[in-house]
């Protein structure tokens, strides 16, 4: 099975609510997917959606760098060699993440229907079963109430509270919502860099005085300030997770050797494939790290990659933030993976399992 061709679309999915963190608000899904062709009539797919904010991917950046930079290394290569694969796409360039990482999953895929096995199966197996949690947009108090009981009632388990806008509001906003819901679900925090080490510290003493439980904290600080991060996790109970602070597994063995946080939350669009996830989560498990795996705002292709990877390495990543296709307000891919509000399902399709999406428009 050898690569003959790339091809490019863009998915365009407008989301049930928009979304809205301390850094950007969204209200769709507009998300570049790419086809990676064979001589055999195999075809991989694999997305990645523009980060700027996190990543510094863009729908042309990620286009221009897998048109010119990854996609003339892979023509003619054959799929059963996939760490050479991985490291002709990983090696291609600097940066551009997400490119590499809607590459790799095409890649994958392949690799998975060349064995005729799931993708899970072939990283090492598992259940096929996992749950995710939903996001609830940082918004007025009551209708961050609203969405949390209203996410509660569809069967989710877990909240991740988006925070990180002024501190006294951010507080007030967890005390509403934990008295709504404590019962019923586990609540994250994701501040999204929109705390101040000083201000994240105040804020989680104060929740805990409280009486506030809250499972974790995701990324109080900026994503550059390590030593921020670690203030705060020296200071505080609850653990925290860095997200936007560590993208691959350098920065991953930097945060661990200082000691700055408890988490890591693996994306597939900051460790630029599955690759590189299944590193980090290796490396975490070396040290005893917990790691969640999340995702941006992603439909059920890349984010069926990220099932897969969480369901074979189910051992250290425990906790799943995979709510992409559940914010979508259709699912325009027909695939491998179920995404059924909280409770996600992998068939024995193989690969990724994808055979059909809606609506694709492809780019020339
Ligand atoms: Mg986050």
């Amino acid at each position: 099975m050898k690569i003959t061709d790339i091809k490019f679309g863009m998915l365009r999915v407008p989301l049930k609510t928009p979304f809205k963190t301390a850094l950007r608000t969204v209200d769709r899904v507009e998300d570049i997917v790419i086809m990676v062709h064979t001589d055999s009539g195999h075809i991989g797919y694999g997305e990645a959606p523009a980060t700027a904010v996190i990543t510094g991917d863009t729908h042309g950046s990620i286009v221009d760098a897998i048109r010119h930079y990854i996609s003339p290394r892979l023509i003619g290569e054959d799929i059963a060699n996939l760490n050479r694969l991985t490291l002709l796409i990983q090696n291609a360039m600097e940066k551009n993440s997400s490119a590499k990482a809607a590459v790799e999953i095409a890649i994958y895929d392949l690799f998975g229907q060349l064995y005729g096995a799931p993708l899970y199966k072939l990283l090492g197996g598992g259940d096929p079963v996992i749950t995710t949690d939903i996001t609830i947009s940082v918004d007025y108090i009551d209708k961050m109430v609203a969405d949390s009981i209203a996410a509660v009632d569809r069967g989710f388990e877990s909240l991740k509270i988006k925070v990180g806008k002024d501190i006294g509001v951010d507080i007030e906003r967890v005390k509403a919502i934990y008295a709504a819901v404590e019962d019923r679900a586990l609540l994250r925090l994701d501040a999204n860099q929109g705390w101040t080490a000083k201000q994240a510290v105040y804020a989680l003493q104060t929740l805990e005085d409280a009486g506030v439980r809250l499972e974790l904290v995701e990324q109080p600080v900026k994503a550059h300030d390590l030593e921020g991060m670690r203030y705060v996790t020296e200071r505080v109970h609850t653990p925290i997770m860095a997200d936007e602070s560590v993208f691959g597994p350098m920065e991953v063995v930097e945060l661990i050797r200082m000691r700055a946080a408890d988490i890591i939350n693996i994306k597939l669009m900051k460790t630029g494939g599955i690759s590189n996830a299944i590193r980090i989560a290796d490396i975490a498990a070396m040290h005893g790290i917990e790691c969640m795996i999340g995702c941006m705002l992603e439909t059920s292709i890349s984010v069926a990659a990220a099932v897969h990877v969480a369901v074979a390495k189910a051992d250290i990543i425990t906790k799943v933030d995979l709510d992409g296709p559940s914010l979508c307000l259709f699912n325009p891919v027909e695939g491998g993976v179920i995404f059924n509000e909280s409770e996600i399902t992998i068939t024995d399709a193989p690969g990724l399992g994808i055979r059909e999406i809606r609506g694709l428009e492809l780019i020339e």
